[in-house]
C-alpha cells in the first residue's frame, strides 16, 4: 500500500501539493470544502492570474517583506522559471506585463485552474468534498484528519493549505490557523495586507467612484519619511481609497496602529510645476472671463473640480482674470500634492492577502513540515509569509504547494 496524503484545501498550493505527492506514486486525498476548486484563484489578476514575476531569486524574495529568507529554499526547488514551465508543459502559454508580471497568454484564470485540474487528475489524486473539522495526532505525530460530516480519514501525512482570512466567501476563513494552534504551533498576529484605506478627509466621499489614472503617489510616514512610491490607477471609494498602487501602498504601512501615514498624490506627474503653471496659465487666458469654478474643465475630470476648487482657497466665482499669481501658483501646488492622511485599513476580509500566520521558525523551510508534529506539512497563505503585488503571492503558493508535495 502507498502511502497516504491527505491535503486540505484546494486552491493553488494544494493543487499543486496534491499533484506533485501523487506523481510520486503516493495515495493522495485533497479535501476541499467548496463545490469547486480554485475559488479565489479565479479572481486573481482580474480573472486574468498574475500567477509570477519574471524575475531573479533574489527579486523574488526583495518583494516579500515578511520572512523573505524563510522561502530561498522553496524558490531554489522550484523557481518562478520552474512554473512557468511547468504551466508550458500543461499547454498553457504565457506572457510577461508591465512590472515582469507573468499571465497566461489567454487572460484567463480559469485556463490556469484547468490545467491545475489536468495535473491533478493525470497524478490519479481523490478529490473530496468535505470540510475538514481537526487534524488527530498521536504523540507528536498526525493520524488523519476528522471532517464535519463525521468521517475520520486516516493518513500519513496531513497538508495545511487552507490558505488566510481574506475573500473568506471563496472558502478562506482561517481553518488552517485554528488546526496549526490545536496541534502547539503559535500563529504571528494576522493582519490585511494588500488592502483598501481609509481617510480622515470628508471630501473624499465626494469622489466615490472616481478612478485617476496615472498619477503618481508618495506615502510618508510620521518621521516624514518616505516608505513607499508609485506610479498608476487608484480609485475613490466611500470610505477612502483603493485600486492598484493604494492596495500595494499599503503592504509598506507596516505599523498602521502606531504610525500616521499620509499619501500625497500628484495629479499630474507628467508635468513638472512649471510647465503646469504655464498650462493653468494658457487656461486662464483662454477663460479669462468664467468663474474660476468653471474654469478647470479641460484640466480634471468633472467630480474632482468642486473639491479642487474648495481645497485652492479660491472663490469658487471669482473671474479667472482676476486671479492673482500666488492664488494660481497655490493652485498648482495643490495639484501637485494632494493630501490624504489614512486613519485606517479596510478589514481583512477585503484584503488581498492575509499577513501572519503559522510561525516560520516552527517550520523546516526545505520540507515545509512542522517542526512540532511529524507527518504535518504547510504550504501557501497560512504560512506567516506574504508578497507584494505582482504575482509574488501565487509564486509564494505553489513553491511552498510543491516542496510541501515533494517531502510528504
Ligand atoms: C481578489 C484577489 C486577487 C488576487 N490576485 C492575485 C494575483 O493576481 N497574483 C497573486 O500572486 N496573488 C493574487 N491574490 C492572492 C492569492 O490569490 C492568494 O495568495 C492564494 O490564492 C493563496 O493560495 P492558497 O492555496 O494558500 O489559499 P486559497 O487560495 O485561499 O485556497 C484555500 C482553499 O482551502 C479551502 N479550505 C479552507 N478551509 C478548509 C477546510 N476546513 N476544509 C476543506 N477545505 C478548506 C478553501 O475553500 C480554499 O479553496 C489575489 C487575491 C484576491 C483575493
Amino acid at each position: 500500500m502507498p502511502r497516504r496524503v491527505v491535503v486540505i484545501g484546494g486552491g493553488p498550493s494544494g493543487m499543486m501539493a496534491g499533484g506533485t505527492a501523487g506523481s510520486r506514486g503516493l495515495d493522495v486525498l485533497l479535501i476541499e470544502k467548496n463545490n469547486t476548486l480554485g475559488k479565489k484563484l479565479l479572481l486573481t489578476g482580474k480573472g486574468r492570474c498574475n500567477f509570477t514575476n519574471d524575475t531573479s531569486l533574489q527579486g523574488l524574495i526583495d518583494n516579500i517583506p515578511v520572512n523573505g529568507r524563510f522561502l530561498y529554499s522553496a524558490f531554489s526547488k522550484f523557481s518562478n522559471k520552474d512554473l512557468v514551465k511547468f504551466f508550458n508543459n500543461l499547454g498553457i502559454k504565457t506572457k510577461v506585463e508591465r512590472g515582469g508580471r507573468v499571465f497566461p497568454e489567454s487572460d484567463r484564470a480559469r485556463d490556469i485552474l484547468n490545467a491545475l485540474e489536468r495535473y491533478l487528475r493525470d497524478n490519479n489524486v481523490k478529490i473530496i468534498r468535505g470540510e475538514v473539522k481537526k487534524i488527530l495526532k498521536d504523540n507528536s505525530r498526525v493520524l488523519g484528519v476528522a471532517l464535519s460530516d463525521g468521517r475520520f480519514i486516516p493518513s500519513d501525512s496531513v497538508i495545511i493549505a487552507t490558505g488566510g482570512l481574506s475573500y473568506p466567501k471563496t472558502g478562506s476563513t482561517g481553518d488552517g490557523y485554528r488546526f496549526a494552534e490545536e496541534l502547539g504551533h503559535s500563529i504571528a498576529p494576522l493582519k490585511p495586507s494588500l488592502v483598501p484605506l481609509e481617510v480622515e478627509e470628508s471630501w473624499v466621499s465626494k469622489l466615490q467612484g472616481l478612478t485617476l489614472k496615472n498619477v503618481s503617489i508618495r506615502v510618508i510616514n510620521q518621521s516624514d519619511r518616505e516608505v513607499y512610491s508609485d506610479l498608476g490607477d487608484m480609485l475613490f471609494t466611500h470610505f477612502g481609497v483603493s485600486g492598484p498602487i493604494i492596495l500595494s501602498a499599503s503592504s509598506h504601512m507596516r505599523d498602521i496602529d502606531k504610525n500616521r501615514y499620509r499619501i500625497i498624490i500628484d495629479l499630474k506627474p507628467g508635468l513638472t510645476e512649471e510647465k503646469l503653471d504655464r498650462r493653468i496659465q494658457r487656461d486662464f487666458t483662454k477663460y479669462s472671463r468664467r468663474l474660476f469654478a468653471n474654469s478647470l474643465g479641460e484640466l480634471l475630470p468633472k467630480s474632482l473640480i468642486p473639491v479642487i476648487v474648495e481645497l485652492s482657497g479660491i472663490p469658487r466665482d471669482k473671474y479667472v482674470n482676476q486671479i492673482t499669481r500666488e492664488e494660481r501658483k497655490r493652485l498648482v501646488r495643490l495639484l501637485k500634492n494632494l493630501l490624504i492622511t489614512v486613519s485606517k485599513f479596510r478589514p481583512i476580509e477585503e484584503a488581498i492577502v492575509t499577513s501572519g500566520g503559522v510561525n516560520v521558525s516552527e517550520i523546516n523551510p526545505s520540507t515545509m513540515e512542522s517542526k512540532i508534529v511529524k507527518g504535518l506539512f504547510f504550504a501557501g497563505e497560512v504560512i506567516d509569509v506574504d508578497g507584494y503585488t505582482g504575482g509574488f503571492n501565487l509564486q509564494i503558493a505553489f513553491s511552498t504547494g510543491y516542496v510541501a508535495g515533494s517531502s510528504c
